[in-house]
């Protein structure tokens, strides 16, 4: 799923300022066209911070934590979040961050153009909505009424990673959230891996999960588990008491984030001894 900021992120490139070339003389567009082809500027051999241009804007779209209440602040790490939001300078972006960004955006729009070739069926960033928790659907097919999100997987060949052979239970925790947003019984996860890892002698590519919720008295339950995650993070934030927020540093799938975490410390001294 594309995340409300990563959302924003693509509706902002349009408008992307920063690359936007200094103005120059109003000459005619067939003048200058035959003239930037000839000549070449003074400063043209001049180094710019090309990079350091992308990371200050996405700093400024991105580097403020959002309001609560989406989905996705609950299917990671829920301390980390109220960390953050209790944070007067929460951690900025980094290259780190936007190259996530930049990947999972460019194989969430991908596959979102593939699939909106067939409007009549598909829509893209579904907006879905309960007790005021919001989400949106990377593609959700109307004709069944099923949700389908994509994911980057990045560990592969080289670090000797195993194929997958479930999905990371966060992101079937968030897809069953969706289902249960939905009342459908039937979501799918699609994983693209980065890495191309072989197995078998088989390049590995793409992989789908089908992910089933048969009955209504589940995706009743997992609509209350919802709203108490998000109710329990939003008083973790509002008492300033992150240690009453659920926290993932003994989940093996997920505690790598605790290894880039900005408040680590702070909750080593919150677990329970
Ligand atoms: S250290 Fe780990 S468990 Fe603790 S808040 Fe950070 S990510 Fe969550």
């Amino acid at each position: 799923m594309l995340d409300g900021s990563l959302f924003r992120f693509s509706k902002s490139l349009e408008s992307f300022n920063v690359f936007r070339r200094p103005k120059t003389l109003k000459l005619s567009s067939v003048y200058l066209r035959q003239v930037s082809a000839l000549s070449i500027q003074p400063d043209s051999f001049l180094d710019d911070d090309y990079l350091g241009m992308a990371l200050k804007q996405a700093q400024e779209w991105f580097g403020k934590p959002r309001e609560l209440g989406h989905v996705s602040d609950v299917t990671t790490c829920p301390r980390q979040k109220t960390f953050e939001m209790l944070d007067p300078e929460p951690e900025g972006m980094s290259f780190k961050k936007l190259g996530y960004y930049t990947s999972g955006k460019a194989v969430h729009s991908i596959f979102q153009s593939l699939y909106m070739s067939n409007r009549g069926r598909f829509d893209k960033e579904k907006y879905v909505e309960h007790c005021g928790i919001v989400g949106h659907i990377d593609i959700y097919d109307k004709h069944y009424n099923r949700p389908i999100e994509f994911k980057t997987y990045r560990a592969g060949i080289w670090d000797s990673a195993p194929i997958l052979t479930k999905p990371m239970w966060y992101a079937e925790d968030q897809l069953r959230y969706y289902m249960a947003m939905l009342d459908s019984p039937l979501g799918y996860l699609i994983y693209q891996f980065l890495a191309q890892p072989k197995a078998n002698g088989t390049d590995y590519v793409f992989k789908k999960f089908k992910i089933e919720m048969p009955t209504q008295w589940e995706r009743k339950e997992r609509l209350g588990k919802l709203v108490e995650e998000v109710t329990t993070l939003k008083n973790g934030v509002k008492t300033k008491d992150p240690s009453i927020v659920r926290a993932i540093y003994d989940d093996k799938n997920l505690n790598w984030l605790c290894k880039e975490c900005k408040y680590v410390k702070e909750c080593e001294g919150m677990r329970p001894k």
